[in-house]
């Protein structure tokens, strides 16, 4: 069993999570990505498939996928492109585990079609829970298969929970870093740029996760993912600022005890214990050095200064369309933050809006889901035009 070859589909394999995923697969040599997909990075994703040998590397938009094509024609990887071929890959007869770590709500029709071709999911995505957690959580149910969270903090509480019963949590100590931004005024935030707000101080990260971190969003969409994941109500997780980001999160059981998973900020552990989960295997990275460290020191995150993540707790107790607008309003919010568009304090004010405005579905079917967040862009795409 030990030593038998896992074969992964990377959703993603160029970002941050899928180059990582192979760094773990360099250092595993029976952890194999059989199958990869990009937007349309082909420069990378030509030397992923030079080294990797994968059966199928996808990219989603179409003439990338014809240059790529030409481009490894000596190589024996078959080229897929669009969201069919990611519907393809995610399904393959082969497949063991889908690592979702694609960027947006492209991730969901493929995430769904490997939960019903009965594959394991390991879940760096977070907008397929937040957005359609009730269509999810069942479907894995009914499927027999597990969701294994990638996210630090998800894996966790997940490791937190090994052994223990879901129905003896107390609440969940959902930690965060505070981000660049931590212990700054409003007033203070009126200033700051797109240089300061992509300068993580402990993680190293995508660009859009970046800017969430730095407005707390990432945090409100980790509660709603954490309640999905974990069935347990927003109001029973707890944010708490952690700044080392050395406890990567923790969970309270009915009897008082915490548990807590600590490391180093190393987004291979928790990439690597998802692909490998039940098992552990050796990662030669570096580890935690508690002398060194000194010190791990705890606050509340300030409400209200990030009021985004303020909202997510509003909206994170439903069932229906509300958090799928509050995720689109931040992608598109903070693509014209990235772009130079907006100002920092714009972000929350625009996701504030798009709720006021909204009319919630309850339980909205994928389709619903889609035309939400289509609905949301015009919206916005109007009042910044204005
Ligand atoms: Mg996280």
């Amino acid at each position: 069993m030990e030593d038998r070859i896992k074969q992964v589909v990377i959703l993603g394999s160029t970002g941050s999570i899928g180059t990582q995923a192979l760094e773990v697969m360099r250092q595993h040599r029976n952890i194999k990505p059989i199958a990869i997909a990009a937007y349309e990075n082909i420069t990378l994703l030509e030397q992923q498939i030079r080294e990797f040998h994968p059966q199928y590397a996808c990219v989603y938009v179409e003439e990338k996928a014809l240059e790529l094509k030409s481009r490894v024609a000596d190589c024996d990887t078959k080229i897929v492109s669009k969201m069919e071929g990611l519907l393809l890959i995610s399904t393959l007869e082969q497949a063991d585990i889908v690592l979702t770590a694609l960027v947006g709500m492209i991730g969901i029709r493929p995430t769904i079609a490997a939960i019903q071709a009965k594959k394991d999911i390991a879940l760096a995505n977070k907008e397929t829970l937040v957005t359609a957690g009730h269509i999810i959580m069942p479907l894995s149910k009914e499927n027999g298969v597990s969701i294994l969270p990638v996210d630090s903090e998800h894996s966790a509480i997940f490791q937190s929970l090994n052994g223990e019963k879901q129905t003896q949590i107390e609440k969940i100590l959902l930690t965060a870093s505070g981000g660049p931004f931590r212990g700054k005024s409003r007033e203070e935030l009126q200033q700051v740029t797109r240089e300061d707000a992509l300068r993580h101080p402990n993680w190293s990260m995508g660009k859009k996760i970046t800017i969430d971190s730095a407005t707390m969003v990432n945090k409100g969409l980790e509660v709603i993912e954490a309640k999905w994941l974990f069935q347990v109500p927003v109001h029973k997780i707890q944010v708490v600022v952690q700044p080392q980001s050395v406890i990567h999160s923790m969970v309270q059981f009915v009897d008082g005890a915490v548990m807590a998973q600590m490391g180093t900020a190393d987004m291979k552990l928790p990439i690597q214990y998802a692909l490998t989960y039940p098992s552990r295997k050796n990662l030669k990275e570096e580890r935690l050095d508690f002398f060194k460290l000194g010190q791990i020191t705890f606050e509340a995150p300030d409400l209200e200064v990030f009021t985004g993540l303020k909202m997510a707790y509003q909206v994170g107790e439903r069932a229906d369309s509300y958090p799928t607008v509050y995720n689109a309003a931040n992608e598109f919010a903070v693509k014209k933050f990235l772009e130079g568009k907006i100002s920092f304090l714009t972000i929350t004010d625009l996701i504030s809006y798009a709720l006021k405005e909204h009319k919630a579905i309850d339980s909205p079917s994928v389709e619903e889901i889609l035309q939400v967040e289509q609905w949301v862009y015009e919206l916005l795409e109007k009042k910044c035009k204005k």
